[in-house]
């Protein structure tokens, strides 16, 4: 038997990088899947119909996850589709970077808006559902760069920090509701996000992790996979760092 099968998930952000793989691992391990995208519309309808084909339930969704009225609309529309929700992935996010002394007030808004006022919307619209059936993981994408800090990066860095915060006051209010709320800290993952890196960094940063190679999508999606399933469910409160030993 696949570990998803019979549940139903949702993952924002998932027309491409590390919430694609996320998509295409769940679908793969039989769940029915109901994914979101803002920006990246086709490549959206391309990732529904891709995943349709291997027999899943599949929908994408055109909605942003920092808005709290279309994430509660989008919710609800998942609910009425798929009849129920038993598992989140909180996967949406951007970078704007720049050095404190340069970033910019709208910048700062962009990146909290979009990375953790995101996590806020969706939690709160999921939890609901989760809260009646009394089950549900919810599985939040934050950063080593939420733990360890970067320069030029202290926006982002705060957003994925106060994810962590979140994660865990999460797993403390509904734990006893039999709702789980984990992170995944992802280190240096090769996407269209890391992709205009230059490529002498790159090749620094990869020599510098333990296991020296840069992670994959997959990487991240066999882990949300685990925290997904039954497999993992004693563990909540947790984040999880599938970093090749970076901060180590
Ligand atoms: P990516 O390739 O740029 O993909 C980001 C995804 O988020 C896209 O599908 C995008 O959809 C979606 N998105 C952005 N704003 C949105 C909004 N307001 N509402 C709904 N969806 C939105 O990035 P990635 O590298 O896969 O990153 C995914 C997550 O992992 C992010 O939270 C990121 O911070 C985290 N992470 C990444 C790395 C890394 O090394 N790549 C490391 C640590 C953590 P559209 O294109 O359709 O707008």
């Amino acid at each position: 038997m696949k570990v998803l099968e019979g549940k139903t998930a949702l993952i924002t952000g998932a027309s491409k990088g590390i919430g694609r793989a996320i998509a295409q691992k769940f679908a793969d391990m039989g769940a029915n899947v109901a994914f979101t995208y803002l920006s990246s519309v086709e490549k959206g309808q391309a990732l529904e119909n891709e995943l349709s084909q291997n027999g899943a339930k599949v929908k994408g969704f055109r909605s942003d996850a920092s808005d709290f009225k279309q994430a509660e609309q989008l919710v609800e529309d998942v609910v009425k589709e798929f009849g129920k929700l038993d598992i989140l992935v909180n996967n949406a996010g951007i970078t704007r970077d720049g050095l404190l002394m340069r970033m910019t007030e709208e910048n700062w808004d962009a990146v909290i808006n979009t990375n953790l006022k995101s996590v806020f919307n969706l939690t709160k619209a999921a939890t609901k559902h989760m809260m009646r059936a009394k089950t549900g993981s919810i599985i939040n994408i934050t950063s080593v760069v939420g733990i360890k800090g970067n320069a030029g990066q202290a926006n982002y860095a705060a957003s994925k920090a106060g994810i962590i915060g979140f994660t865990k006051s999460v797993a403390l209010e509904l734990g006893s509701r039999n709702i789980r709320s984990n992170a995944i800290a992802p280190g240096f993952i090769e996407t269209e996000m890391t992709g205009e890196l230059d490529a002498a960094v790159v090749e620094g940063w990869k020599q510098a992790i333990p296991l020296k190679r840069a992670g994959s999508g997959e990487d991240i999606a066999n882990c949300a996979v685990f925290l997904a399933s039954d497999q993992s469910a004693y563990i909540t409160g947790q984040v999880l760092q599938v970093d090749g030993g970076m901060l180590t």
